[in-house]
Formats: C-alpha cells, sequence, structure tokens
C-alpha cells in the first residue's frame, strides 16, 4: 500500500516536472488528465436521466466503503422499482404478445458475471441474476427457467403487465393490427439502464437492466443480458455497458470491443467512439440506428460516445455530480 501510494506520487512528480514544458493550456488539460488518471477514489456512472437517482444509490454505498458489485446491484435497483419507468423493470414496455419481459447482467471485478433473459414478473431481475452469478454453476438463465430459479431463490412473484402499461399495450395493439410487423426502431424501444462502478479498493463492477424494445417479438433478447455486448468488465482494464438498438451492439460485441481497445491503450472516450465507428462500418442503413457507449477505465476516468445526439450519462464522484451530454457522430 505504502510503495502504491508512493509510487503514485512519483508518477505524479514526473508528470508536473514534464508538463513545465509545454503549452500552459495543454499543460492544465494534461495535469487535469493525470490527476484523475491517478486517483484511486469510487466513481460511479450509469445510462442516461434516469442514472441520477441510481447512482445516488450507488454512492451511498461507495462513499461508505462499500464494494462497487454492491454498488452497481443497489443503484440500478432503484430504477428497476420505479414503475413510472417505461424502459426498465415492471413499469417496463411489453412485447408485441403483452407480455414484460425483462433482462439483465451483472459482472464484478473476478470477471463472474450472471445473467437473465426474458424474465417475467419479477421486480428485480438484476438481484436475480447476481444469484446466478452468486449461487449456480451458469451465467445465463432465461425465460421459464430463470423465473423458477427466481421463485426458489425466494423473489416475488409480481402481476405484469401493471394497469398503466396495459392501458397503453391495448391502446399500441388496435393501432398496430399485424403484430409481427417490423417493431419501429426507436420508436419502440429505449433507455436501458447500465451502470458502472470503481470503488474504494480499486475495483470495477458493472450491471445492465431493460425491459428491452417495447413491442418487440416474443423471445427476443437484445444486448443487455449478453456478457460482452451490453456490459464488459476486467478489472485490469476498464468496464463497459451499452445502450441502444441491442443487434446492432451485438453484432459487434460491443461492450466487450471497448474494453479490449482500452486495454491497447485508447482513454475510455477513444474506445467509445471506435466502437460507435465500427457499427456505423456495419451498417448500410443508420436511420434510427441509435446505439451509445459508456465506458469506465481502472484509474477512474470515463467517457461515452453515440451515434446520433441525445444520449446523456450521469457521474458520481466525491467532487462532482452531473448529468453529462456524450459527444456524438451525427445529429438526429
Ligand atoms: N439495448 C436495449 C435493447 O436492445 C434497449 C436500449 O437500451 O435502448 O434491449
Amino acid at each position: 500500500m505504502e510503495n502504491n501510494k508512493r509510487r503514485r506520487f512519483l508518477k505524479l512528480g514526473l508528470a508536473g516536472a514534464a508538463l513545465s514544458f509545454i503549452d500552459p493550456f495543454k499543460a492544465s488539460k494534461l495535469i487535469a488528465s493525470t490527476e484523475n488518471r491517478l486517483t484511486s477514489s469510487p466513481v460511479v456512472i450509469s445510462t442516461w436521466n434516469h442514472g441520477i437517482a441510481a447512482n445516488k444509490a450507488a454512492w451511498e454505498v461507495l462513499s461508505n466503503g462499500g464494494n462497487a458489485l454492491d454498488a452497481v446491484e443497489s443503484g440500478v435497483r432503484v430504477t428497476e422499482a420505479d414503475v413510472s419507468n417505461r424502459s426498465v423493470g415492471i413499469g417496463g414496455m411489453p412485447d408485441r404478445s403483452g407480455h414484460v419481459t425483462l433482462d439483465a447482467c451483472i459482472m464484478d471485478e473476478n470477471s463472474n458475471c450472471g445473467s437473465v433473459g426474458c424474465l417475467e414478473g419479477i421486480e428485480h431481475p438484476i438481484s436475480v441474476a447476481r444469484a446466478v452469478m452468486e449461487k449456480t454453476q451458469h451465467v445465463m438463465l432465461v425465460g421459464d427457467g430463470a423465473k423458477q430459479f427466481a421463485l426458489d431463490q425466494g423473489f416475488q412473484k409480481i402481476k405484469t403487465p401493471i394497469p398503466e402499461v396495459k392501458a397503453e399495450y391495448q391502446k399500441w395493439k388496435k393501432e398496430n393490427k399485424d403484430l409481427f410487423k417490423k417493431p419501429e426502431i426507436n420508436h419502440e424501444n429505449h433507455d436501458t439502464i447500465g451502470m458502472l462502478a470503481l470503488d474504494a479498493n480499486g475495483n470495477l463492477s458493472g450491471a445492465c437492466t431493460t425491459s428491452g424494445w417495447a413491442y418487440k417479438l416474443p423471445g427476443r433478447l437484445g444486448d443487455s443480458p449478453i456478457i460482452g455486448a451490453g456490459l464488459f468488465v476486467d478489472n485490469e482494464v476498464g468496464a463497459a455497458c451499452a445502450t441502444g438498438l441491442g443487434e446492432a451492439i451485438i453484432r459487434i460485441a460491443g461492450s466487450h470491443t471497448v474494453v479490449e481497445l482500452m486495454r491497447q491503450g485508447y482513454t475510455p472516450q477513444e474506445a467509445c467512439k471506435m466502437a460507435v465507428e465500427r457499427i456505423i462500418s456495419k451498417h448500410k442503413d443508420l436511420t434510427n440506428l441509435q446505439c451509445c457507449f459508456l465506458a469506465l477505465d481502472k484509474n477512474g476516468n470515463v467517457g461515452s460516445f453515440s451515434v446520433y445526439n441525445g444520449f446523456n450519462y450521469a457521474y458520481t464522484s466525491a467532487d462532482k455530480e452531473a448529468l453529462i451530454d456524450a459527444p456524438f457522430d451525427r445529429n438526429w
């Protein structure tokens, strides 16, 4: 520990000395990023503005010396419990047959991971995903099997869709007679919560939970329950999560790609941008194809990027709480 502190101090000292020879404007930016890189203070980031409330719960854990895994689980549970949220948890939008099916995954600093897909009638899919990770030999449980596992673990059954969602679904069904037509991108999807945290011990974890693409075909899984697509954590390097059109994110193993780019030395920001560029290069038609990445490296640096404008994320550390607009490739 003492040695680590000394090494950090030495690094900062050397960086400071080097900076005295360069342009002051560039130097101030470099000092900021150098300080950021060398901090071991906890940080939590999460997708969209529902991340603000979720970060508060996660920060409660982190600021009291708790670990990143507990922080991300507590954080996204806030969003899952908010039944007014139409894209996460049991208040989320249903599939084409009126069933609200939920997807979630979680990953810790030891590369342990757990995931559930197409889980119906359970309030906290993220905690079921954690139970899959901690109590079984498996990584992923889906559908009825996931539900039975949750019930066996003592999770309560909840009747879905809740009345407000049912009413919206009935209206949608009237206007959409052909239940098997292709779902409408960006009108009929949106807004997973993906959360990444670094704790005071320098360990990373991540969580991701969603009701997925609204009015999806029954049985559809997006990126969110898929380790490597909607979420990936490698404690030696960093963590990344995604939101947006899951099919496009899966196609490039999005979150894993972002982490591997960080391993090659790219900053979280550069890595997110490169992953978005890869999605762009793999799709001829980008109409309504919104995909967004969020990344946090081992040293607390963060980055984000999206195909189109409109994506934002919540950031919380000891000295800053903010909702930040992500940079993007093109205007909507
Ligand atoms: N990625 C989610 C999915 O495809 C949806 C979203 O984040 O907008 O299910």
